[in-house]
């Protein structure tokens, strides 16, 4: 049976992150309730603008339910939703909830990145998994990772930096995997579940 996976659909580009669920193969459900994502097995954070969407979570009082969902359920963030997961952001600092032993900093590679598609390289471990040696990956105001814990695992970089890792259930980009039509950062996530 098709994996249900969740992505909170508050603000940012959810629906392209729907479209790529259905490419690989899962079941999409747009999450606005504590009650939707009770529903789901595993939840995406898409890419948009990560204190709007803070602010949201605050209105609808959705904090205690996405803290409780990401004890137990796979989280992917990308981009905004990298920021969300991490456990300090700077530039400026704001609230994030500490999924990821990430710290990031927000719209880090200013205009020399600022919204482009770069060609990426997967580590050894995720080259193996995915059998790719290089990715397209598109950065829109991206963050940079600047510092990971001793239990993240980086899967692939760009120009150095950290830009796609995990942590147990948990998976982070800084960029969109749903602009593109590679779907294979999607089915790691849903390995996951
Ligand atoms: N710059 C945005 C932020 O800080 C993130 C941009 C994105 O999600 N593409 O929230």
């Amino acid at each position: 049976m098709a994996k249900r996976v969740g992505v909170l659909a508050l603000q940012g580009d959810y629906l392209a992150h729907m479209k790529a669920l259905a490419a690989a193969g899962a079941v999409g459900v747009e999450v606005r309730t504590a009650g939707e994502m009770e529903s789901v097995e595993g939840l995406i954070i898409p890419g948009g603008e990560s204190t709007t969407m803070l602010k949201i979570l605050n209105l609808m009082d959705l904090k205690e339910a996405f803290v409780g969902f990401g004890r137990q359920r796979p989280v992917f963030g990308t981009c905004a939703g990298a920021i969300l997961m991490a456990s300090s952001v700077t530039n400026p600092e704001q609230e994030c909830f500490g999924l990821m032993d990430i710290g990031v900093e927000r719209n880090a590679y200013g205009r020399q990145l600022d919204s482009r598609v770069a060609t990426i390289i997967p580590e050894r471990d995720f080259r193996r998994r995915s059998g790719a040696d290089r990715m397209e990956a598109v950065f829109i105001r991206a963050p940079i990772i600047r510092s990971v814990g001793p239990e993240v695992k980086i899967l692939a970089r760009y120009d150095n930096d950290p830009v796609l890792v995990e942590q147990g259930r948990h998976l982070v980009a800084t960029f969109h995997p749903e602009l593109t039509s590679d779907t294979r950062i999607h089915e790691l996530f849903l390995a996951k579940i």
